[in-house]
């Protein structure tokens, strides 16, 4: 694309409103733009959904695309993707900004496909030293990170969550809002969306939680888990699962933390009765503080906990709930 410069954030929206992800985005977006040169668009996809652009303009956009359809409602690929090109054509950005979530691993790889763009997935950290850009993202499991460089004037990138600081929020701030004609047959969507399940949540979110108590096999059944619920309770935390948990039916699989389920980064992480296999680590290691108790002194856990108690956890985890109400009182 010629005379590529700015950046793109593409806008996902959880029951009309942004999810916390795009303000992240918009951070970076900010702190890139500054070394690119050029402004800060979003691309905003849906159905009634322009109210929302003077929220994005106060969290960081100088340029609002909006696209409205009623087959944008619900993300679909193919009524998406033509849509999205469109705005980059208008927008000619270096880079875009896509969330890291189910949408964004969808759409990054098709829309970089199209553009002929270069991609990363699961980045954390962007930089645009000497107006080239650069990414950063783990690999091995968490265990190490890589630094990606691109050979194309535009790249797509998808942001992994809590990895950026957002935009400080300001309301004066003015932008502009320029509406995209869409003009997408029925015809073309080739997938239709039958239903849409609403996750069950009481209390924090898990990716938003800053006190995460996961537990593993080794607390031997669902019951195991309801003293992990207590302790999270008290902490106001959430309660997270490895995928054995999850496998054996002992709790649901929305708990799941990993390379094939959820990634968190909380302040304090509890990893109990969990072994701490590179799968399971892709998905806390980023967590500030590790707190492993395993009876096993020798479970790779150890390796990534800040603090590490060895024993039975049916002795540890009582006591530490009753420590903690103590604390409390
Ligand atoms: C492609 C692929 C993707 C995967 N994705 C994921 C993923 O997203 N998330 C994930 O978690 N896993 C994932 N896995 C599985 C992963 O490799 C491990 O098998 C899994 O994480 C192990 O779960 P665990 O630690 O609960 O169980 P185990 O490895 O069996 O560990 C149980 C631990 O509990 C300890 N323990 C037992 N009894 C007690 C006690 N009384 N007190 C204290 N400690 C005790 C043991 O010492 C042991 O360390 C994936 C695997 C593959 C191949």
């Amino acid at each position: 694309m010629a005379n590529a410069a700015g950046v793109l954030v593409i806008v996902e929206l959880a029951d009309g409103k942004p999810i916390s992800l795009v303000f992240e985005q918009l951070g970076l977006a900010k702190r890139l733009s500054e070394k690119l040169g050029g402004s800060v668009a979003v691309a905003l996809l849906g159905s009634g959904v322009e109210a929302v652009a003077q929220d994005l303009i106060a969290q960081g956009a100088d340029k609002v695309y909006v696209a409205e359809h009623p087959l944008l409602s619900d993300y679909q690929s193919d009524a998406w993707l033509p849509v999205v090109a469109k705005i980059v054509e208008a927008a000619a950005p270096a880079a875009i900004l896509v969330g890291n979530t189910t949408l964004g691993t969808d759409l990054a790889p098709r829309l970089a496909f199209r553009l002929g763009a270069g991609v990363a997935m699961g980045c954390v950290e962007m930089n645009a030293d000497g107006g080239k850009l650069q990414a950063v993202r783990s690999c091995f499991g968490n265990k190490a990170r890589e630094k990606i460089s691109f050979k194309t004037a535009v790249v797509v990138a998808t942001i992994k969550p809590k990895s950026q600081e957002p935009f400080v929020r300001d309301g004066a701030r003015s932008g502009e809002t320029i509406k995209i004609a869409v003009d997408i047959q029925a015809s073309a969507v080739r997938t239709t969306l039958i239903s849409r399940e609403k996750e069950k949540t009481e209390g924090v979110k898990l990716e938003n939680a800053s006190v995460v108590v996961a537990g593993g096999r080794g607390l031997g059944g669902p019951e195991g888990f309801r003293d992990l619920e207590k302790l999270a309770g008290l902490l106001k935390g959430a309660v997270g699962a490895s995928r054995v948990a999850v496998d054996l039916g002992w709790v649901p699989p929305s708990w799941q933390i990993g390379l094939t389920g959820k990634t968190v980064t909380p302040e304090v992480y509890f990893a109990i009765g969990i072994s701490g296999a590179s799968h399971h680590l892709a998905g806390c290691g980023g967590s500030k503080a590790i707190v492993a108790i395993n009876s096993d002194a020798e479970a790779a856990i150890f390796n990534d906990a800040k603090f590490g108690i060895i024993g039975d956890l049916k002795a540890i985890v009582p006591a530490l709930i009753e420590e903690v109400r103590k604390a409390k009182a």
